[in-house]
């Protein structure tokens, strides 16, 4: 096998060996596409040095002049969107253009963190007392780190990096070990761009490396994105070692359907938000809930032969509305949890098991499936598939979907589908969820507003990307000073006051 993923370190690709190869698969053939090596825990210690001796040049630097190589980065980001999103689609499965698409959201983070300067200038009072200036300033913290989700290779590491990189510090990334390849191609254009060696780094590797990022004194805050477990856990044992750390976590977003709603528009959003990316998003829509049975029937009519048509393919197929899943485990997770839906009461309307794409037969391909009469206790409910299944919760009225959501554990987005300003605006007041859509399935926040959950979907004070990034990868000095220094007021032994 000739193609190793490696680490990409002080400005180069580490061509590194010995170690433990893991296989990374193309979903859409099953074939082994290239080997992972997983680095150790004393690598990242090394590497964790390359970034700390960055990190003093780099936060000194002025910050226009950092943000002068974001704006470069953008640029190259532009004119390699298609190769970026090819090697997305080649390890992670979804169409070319969902990945395009993922390229221009990840763009959005780059944008914002060009006018970074803006947000660092501090603030200051003049005269706060006597001859006394008062002024605070954000500084960087040093070195950073963030650990990455299979299911936006490239969006999720694009939320941190250019942000905490415009911010002063020196950043190191561990992105998942299932589709690696697409980071080292943003270190490539980082470089190219001009960022000095050193500043950004990849560390490939799994539990072993994120411990090690998680222990080493150094590195100074974390981010992190991933299923609510492990945000939890990463969160847990950040803190404990003194570390600020932001992990969001896992979804079950509903979709409330009030009776008034444009059901041709419901439908549209439904499919695209529950199917889309085959339904690895943690912004998908996973639970519709109509308002009414009459609302319900008529879902489910006019849903069911758009998901039994949905076209699935490889990322190659320009028709296809939705590519593989990630792994054979994956596939295998998801196939079991449609039988427990099934063996535990469910409706199953539409079955997407065993379908099979001409040609890319051992690709880890399955069909839209849509379920009703779900209930909260069934396990289609309780964990996030993630995958393209929609389970169907009916509820009489407007307050029992409200009681619904509140009622599960996750609470990173949900929508409401209604023409009735009250019931929208008394949902986006009432809800308990961080990020709500009104008529707008997959509400994610435009790159200059910050992304996060509640509950169980965050973990961690700061949400990402956005004005609370600023927040997150800077901490604040206050400066208390006086001028002239002739001033003499003698000793002052009481503790002292500014009037
Ligand atoms: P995951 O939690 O399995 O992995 C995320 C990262 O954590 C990877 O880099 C992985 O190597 C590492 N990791 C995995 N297990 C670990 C362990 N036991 N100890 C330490 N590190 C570990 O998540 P995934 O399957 O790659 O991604 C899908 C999940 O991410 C879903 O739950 C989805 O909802 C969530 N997600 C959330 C958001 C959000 O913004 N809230 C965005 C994207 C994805």
């Amino acid at each position: 096998m000739s193609n190793i993923i490696g680490n990409h370190v002080a400005g180069s690709r580490l061509s590194q060996t010995g170690g433990t190869l893991q296989d990374v698969f193309n979903p859409s053939t099953g074939d082994v596409s290239g080997q992972i090596r997983l680095s150790s825990a004393a690598e990242l210690d090394d590497v964790v040095k390359v970034a700390s001796e960055a990190a003093l040049g780099w936060g000194a630097t002025p910050p226009m002049k950092r943000a002068q190589v974001m704006f470069r980065f953008k640029r190259l980001l532009e004119e390699n969107a298609d190769k970026i999103a090819s090697t997305i689609s080649s390890e992670h499965g979804k169409t070319h253009q969902d990945a395009l698409g993922e390229v221009s959201r990840g763009l959005e983070a780059v944008e914002f963190s060009c006018g970074i300067p803006h947000l660092l200038k501090g603030s200051f009072s003049e005269q706060a007392a006597a001859s006394i200036d008062v002024y605070s300033i954000p500084q960087a913290l040093g070195v950073v780190a963030g650990i990455t989700p299979f299911n936006f290779p490239a969006m999720v590491p694009l939320w941190m990096i250019p942000n905490a990189l415009a911010c002063g510090n020196s950043f190191i990334l561990k992105p998942s070990e299932r589709d690696p390849s697409v980071t080292l191609i943003l270190a490539d254009l980082l470089n190219e761009a001009g960022l000095p060696d050193g500043v950004f780094n990849v560390v490939q590797g799994d539990k072993v490396v994120v411990d090690a990022i998680l222990d080493n004194p150094d590195i100074m805050a974390v981010s992190f994105v991933g299923s609510t477990p492990v945000a939890e856990y990463i969160y847990t044992r950040g803190a404990a070692n003194g570390k600020r750390v932001q992990a969001l976590g896992g979804a079950k977003n509903h979709m409330i359907i009030m009776p008034d709603a444009d059901m041709g528009q419901v439908v549209d959003a439904l499919m695209g938000a529950g199917y889309g990316s085959a339904g690895e998003r943690c912004m998908a829509v996973s639970v519709p809930v109509p308002v009414g049975e009459k609302v319900a029937d008529d879902l489910m009519d006019r849903m069911i032969p758009l998901v039994e048509n949905l076209p699935v393919g490889p990322p190659t197929d320009t028709n296809a509305a939705m590519g593989p899943v990630i792994t054979r485990q994956s596939l295998d997770r998801i196939t079991s949890l449609l039988q427990s839906g099934i063996d535990q009461g469910a409706k199953l309307l539409v079955d997407g098991r065993g379908i099979k794409v001409p040609g890319h037969e051992n690709g880890f391909f399955i069909g839209a499936s849509l379920f009703d009469h779900v209930t909260p206790k069934m396990d289609i409910y309780k964990e996030e598939i993630f995958g393209p299944v929609l389970s169907t919760v009916r509820v009489t009225d407007y307050e029992a979907a409200i009681k619904l959501v509140h009622g599960n554990p996750y609470a990173n987005g949900v929508a409401i589908f209604t023409r009735d300003g009250d019931a929208a605006r008394d949902f986006v007041n009432r809800i308990e969820v961080g990020m709500v859509g009104v008529n707008v399935p997959i509400p994610v926040p435009v790159g200059y507003h910050s992304f996060g959950g509640w509950k169980k979907s965050i973990f961690g004070s700061h949400h990402i990307y956005g004005p609370d990034t600023i927040h997150f990868y800077t901490r604040l000095k206050a400066v208390t000073s006086r001028w002239p220094t002739g001033i003499k007021a003698g000793a002052e032994y009481n503790f002292p006051m500014m009037s």
